[in-house]
């Protein structure tokens, strides 16, 4: 039946109470953090928070120097957040990775070219003439007094 259940004032699980009437806790553990939580309440009521919870900013107060969230709430949020950015983190940098791939081959191939057109330059000699009209002539190819289609008129 459910009257015979109680909640655990401290994790909030049901359980059926052995022996003593009044018990408020499933287990000996929730009773003492219940209690610490108790006696830091009073605590910190007489104190002040000392802490400020790293993810919602409210003050809060803890005996620990080393607590940084004023609730498993605020803690679970924050790591949640922290999962993501790492998540995201990791993403441009695998997109960076790639873009520096695609850039390094796209030189590559750029150098591969340059180096390609330079060496067919080189393979055939330019004359530089002046022309009738007086402008440049600048003649590839072994043909004497330049051919036609390997002409460039530079003024
Ligand atoms: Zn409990
Ligand atoms: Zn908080």
């Amino acid at each position: 039946m459910e009257s015979e259940y109680i909640r655990c004032k401290e994790c909030g699980k049901a359980f059926i109470p052995s022996k003593r009437r009044n018990q408020l806790y499933c287990s000996h553990n929730c009773q003492v953090v219940h209690n610490n939580r108790i006696y830091n309440a009073r605590r910190a009521e007489r104190t002040g928070p000392n802490r400020t919870c790293k993810e919602c900013g409210k003050r809060f107060y803890s005996l620990k120097s080393s607590a940084r969230f004023c609730s498993p709430q605020c803690y679970r949020e924050h790591e949640r957040k922290e999962r993501s950015a790492r998540r995201q983190l990791t993403a441009i940098a695998q997109m960076r990775r790639k873009e520096k791939r695609r850039q390094q081959e796209r030189d590559a191939y750029l150098a591969r070219r340059d180096l390609e057109a330079k060496e067919s330059e080189r393979a055939i000699p330019v004359r530089v003439s002046i022309g009738e009209n007086g402008l440049r002539i600048e003649s590839r190819g072994n043909c004497v007094g330049g051919n036609a289609s390997h002409t460039r008129h530079t003024p």
